[in-house]
């Protein structure tokens, strides 16, 4: 048994070296258009800030557990264009967000009714580039039904619609999203159609919708499949996203990305399409995207507060330096 072991300089490395994939994309910006930060904390977006994110969309999405009452929603919707904002200019990350009605709480009908409602009050406010995550989940009856009636507000209030596809039944569910949303008049160069797989980009391509790729560990695409992608298709209409959330996810997802085809020899005017600018792209056609904002939200002062809330606790120093082994 051992029990006078010190750890060596050597032991220390697997934990303290972050040195890496990071060497590989040094000096480029990222923008990750679909990360759930609410669920997220503050070594995330320390963590997105140090790779290189320079602004993300967070959609409205569905929590984990269904909400009981359209006031949860209401308070949801409202943390996305405030605190959550404010929580990642703090990390001189520019937030943006998409509001909408996800698949999953459409099917409850009263509620749905009384969220339809309030969506209004939410979608031209500012920085929110979109309406979304919306679509189907389990391809129901009642997803279809507010599916539809979003697309007439995206098309109403004129912003890009961001479509989540379900993971069962994939290749029809995406068929579906894109055949409604040509019934209801979009511009599929207003529509980003999210969680796209090698079974759909195809279509999606070809059809004129932008083809977003979501990048997390098990159930959707893992990194290697989206090099092999981005080499069969090239770059124009696909931008990736990590898609974050309170699952086992990964923040950094876009970043480390980019340097594994920067390793695979993809151009850097690829990789900086389909991780920063096809993103910008498509969601300015909201009028909410100026680029310069990026660099505006830089000048952090983390002492700052928002309506009496800080990111520091009594005490605390800003920034911590994640290098080091040391918490102090
Ligand atoms: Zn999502």
């Amino acid at each position: 048994m051992c029990c006078s072991h010190q750890l060596s300089e050597k032991d220390l490395q697997p934990i303290t070296a972050q040195a890496g994939w990071q060497e590989n994309i040094k000096g480029m910006r990222f923008f990750d258009p679909h990360v759930h930060m609410t669920a997220r904390t503050t070594d995330d977006y320390q963590a997105m800030a140090d790779a290189g994110v320079v602004a993300i969309i967070e959609p409205a999405f569905w929590l984990g557990q269904p909400r009981t009452g359209v006031d949860t929603f209401r308070d949801y919707y409202a943390s996305l264009v405030g605190w959550e904002r404010f929580r990642s200019s703090q990390f001189g990350i520019k937030h943006y967000c998409t509001i909408g009605l996800n698949s999953k709480e459409a099917n409850n009908e009263k509620l749905a009714e009384q969220v339809m409602e309030i969506l209004p009050l939410f979608i031209y406010k500012e920085g929110v580039v979109g309406i979304g995550e919306i679509g189907f989940d389990d391809q129901t009856a009642l997803e279809e039904k507010y599916y539809r009636a979003q697309l007439e507000l995206a098309k109403e209030a004129n912003l890009p619609v961001q479509i989540h596809t379900p993971h069962r039944d994939k290749k029809k569910g995406t068929q579906r999203s894109m055949d409604i949303a040509i019934e209801h008049g979009l511009d599929p160069a207003m529509v980003i159609v999210d969680h796209n797989n090698e079974e759909t980009v195809k279509e999606v391509l070809d059809r004129g919708f932008w083809a977003a790729f979501t990048i997390y560990p098990f159930t959707k695409m893992g990194n290697e499949r989206m090099v092999e992608v981005v080499k069969q298709y090239g770059s124009k209409g696909i931008m990736i996203n990590s898609a974050a959330d309170w699952g086992i996810s990964d923040p950094l997802a876009v970043p480390k990305t980019a340097a594994l085809m920067k390793a695979h020899n993809i151009s850097i005017q690829d990789i900086e399409l389909v991780t920063y600018q096809n993103a910008i792209t498509a969601f300015a056609q909201s009028g909410q995207i100026d680029v310069a904002d990026f660099d505006a939200v830089k000048n952090i002062d983390q002492s700052l507060d928002y309506n009496g809330s800080r990111v520091l606790r009594g005490g605390q120093q800003p920034r911590i330096a994640k290098d080091s082994i040391f918490i102090r």
